[in-house]
């Protein structure tokens, strides 16, 4: 079945009622409104397939509930985006090509609940807003910040983000939302249903059935206020930074911090990453390799030793009770006694000293974003984010067939390996030059076989690209994809003109499905 065409005269006469709601200045849709809220990490003709017709940003929830039913009466899907700076999975982009962008980005209260540790945010809180916040206010509560953090706190969690500290799995500390249904009602979940919730954001289950998870990476509603758990400051932070020579070591580096994740050893997942994930923010290709040509053993070498890294490096972090972390960093570092270790630094931040300024600190950075200058020209990188098990032969195994796979495409291989408690999120960014015809057709080839292969091993993406949905969402595929069915049921019945997110994760309401490209 087709994918549903917007009807221009419909749209425009939606715009105009959107402009009743928020003003006409909160309206956007000249042609240089469309760019500004496309996909800026794709290629042209991508981003073209996913451009919306146009944005509208309300303030407030009502205004929200307002729009959802003019969207309804008209038939104008909505694609709702906290800041959407969500690079490499699509940014501001729709799925569906003409959706208009629900642009909560003005929505900016937070009410931090400082004795609890928790936080109830709107969706246009940034991660810089949140920080400035506590700052300013003398809050001794950490943040958990992914590695581009010019995004927003709700956005990045209801797409199941990660960060760096204890608190890095951010869908995991969502207690309590505000959502506005596909109908235009108005729901709080958790405890926060009842009509002044005083436990909202303390108790996660609430009473019956639990909502919150429904609505991540999901387009059954749209999340006009989220909570968030809050990390106490600790007392200390202790650290260990440790790099290792061989692309090979990746198999016992993963055995070794995979226990100590289950254990406990290690309270946040520490992710692996290679010499380029390091190099690709401090140095671009051209300085090492001539275009098209293979960055050589030699050049990865020199790299290395430029800017004195390894082939891997893992940055790992203790935090709490100063007797604690050391003694825990003793065990720690007992773990790599009989391994060769390529480097490994000590760090130390005992409260009152100057902020050891990263993610794993809780400290906004956009700093990473600088990788997309790699190849020059107009850079971009695609996401693929398969879930493995922490097991070192798979994790070896892995990075042999695609390393092999990025050399065969042209591309440079810039991976991480988080490890989980139970489960290891393979984040590779495939970095390209949108300029390149070549990368660019190579780049869709590689990726379909990233994920076609990883199926056929009964693996799949914990997130992916808005051009990918349906891709990925047909790996799960038991019972002839049974969850597919569950999915659409939902959907069907919450939101049957669908107009929230058509398409997000792969469904779509009943009639406006397509087949899997
Ligand atoms: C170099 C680099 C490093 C990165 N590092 C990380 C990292 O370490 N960890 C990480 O998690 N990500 C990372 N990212 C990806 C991305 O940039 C961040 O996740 C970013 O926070 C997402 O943008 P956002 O917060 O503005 O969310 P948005 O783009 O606003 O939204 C994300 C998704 O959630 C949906 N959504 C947003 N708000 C709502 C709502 N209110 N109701 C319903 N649905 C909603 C949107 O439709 C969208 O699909 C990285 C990207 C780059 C380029």
């Amino acid at each position: 079945m087709a994918r549903p065409e917007i009807d221009q005269a419909a749209l425009a006469q939606a715009l105009r009622a959107f402009a009743s709601v928020v003003g006409a200045g909160n309206v956007f849709s000249e042609e240089q409104d469309r760019v500004e809220y496309s996909d800026h990490f794709a290629p042209e003709e991508q981003a073209e397939a996913h451009q919306p017709s146009a944005a509208v940003a309300p303030e407030t929830a009502e205004e929200v509930r307002a729009i959802v039913r003019i969207a309804n009466q008209y038939k104008i899907p909505l694609w709702p985006i906290s800041r959407g700076k969500n690079f490499g999975y699509g940014g501001a982009a729709p799925v569906l090509k003409g959706s208009v962008i629900l642009d909560l980005s003005r929505m900016k209260r937070i009410e931090v609940d400082e004795k609890s540790g928790t936080v109830l945010v709107e969706p246009g809180v940034g991660f810089f807003d949140l920080y400035d916040y506590l700052q300013e206010h003398n809050i001794p509560l950490w943040m958990s910040v992914p590695g581009n953090s010019w995004g927003s706190v709700a956005g990045n969690a209801l797409d199941r983000g990660v960060g760096y500290t204890p608190y890095g799995d951010h869908a995991s500390r969502i207690c309590g939302l505000e959502v506005v249904l596909p109908d235009g009602d108005l729901v709080r979940t958790g405890m926060g249903a009842i009509g002044e919730g005083a436990t909202w954001q303390l108790y996660k289950p609430g009473f019956g059935p639990s909502w919150d998870t429904m609505f991540c990476q999901s387009n059954f509603g749209i999340v006009t206020k989220l909570g968030l758990w809050l990390m106490p400051e600790p007392e200390s932070v202790l650290g260990l930074n440790v790099d290792v020579d061989n692309p090979e070591d990746i198999a016992w580096l993963v055995d070794t911090l995979g226990p100590m994740r289950r254990e406990g050893i290690l309270q946040q997942s520490p992710s692996i990453g290679n010499w380029l994930r390091a190099a690709a923010t401090m140095t671009t290709r051209e300085e090492w390799a001539r275009p098209g040509e293979r960055i050589s053993d030699a050049a990865i070498a020199a790299i290395r030793a430029q800017f004195d890294i390894g082939w891997w490096g893992v940055t790992l972090r203790f935090y709490g009770p100063l007797e604690i972390t050391e003694a825990t960093l003793r065990v720690a570092q007992k773990a790599f006694d009989d391994k060769p270790v390529f480097k490994m630094g000590q760090t130390r931040w005992v409260k009152g000293d100057a902020p050891e300024g990263s993610p794993v600190t809780g400290v906004p950075v956009t700093f990473p974003l600088s990788n997309a200058n790699w190849f020059g020209g107009r850079g971009g990188h695609l996401g693929f984010s398969p879930v493995l098990p922490v097991d070192g032969d798979i994790a070896l195994r892995y990075f042999n067939r695609n390393y092999e796979l990025h050399n065969e495409f042209g591309f440079d291989y810039h991976p991480s390996f988080a490890i989980q408690e139970r489960s290891m999120n393979n984040i590779n960014q495939l970095l390209f030059d949108r300029d390149n015809p070549t990368m660019v057709a190579n780049l869709d080839t590689m990726f379909r076989t990233l994920v076609r292969e990883a199926a056929s091993e009964g693996y799949a993406e914990y997130r992916t690209h808005i051009s990918y949905m349906d891709v990925v969402a047909d790996t799960f595929d038991f019972n002839d994809h049974a969850l597919r069915r569950l999915n659409e049921k939902v959907k069907t019945a919450l939101d049957p003109n669908g107009i929230v997110a058509p398409g997000k994760s792969g469904i779509w309401s009943a009639g406006t499905n397509e087949t899997a490209a």
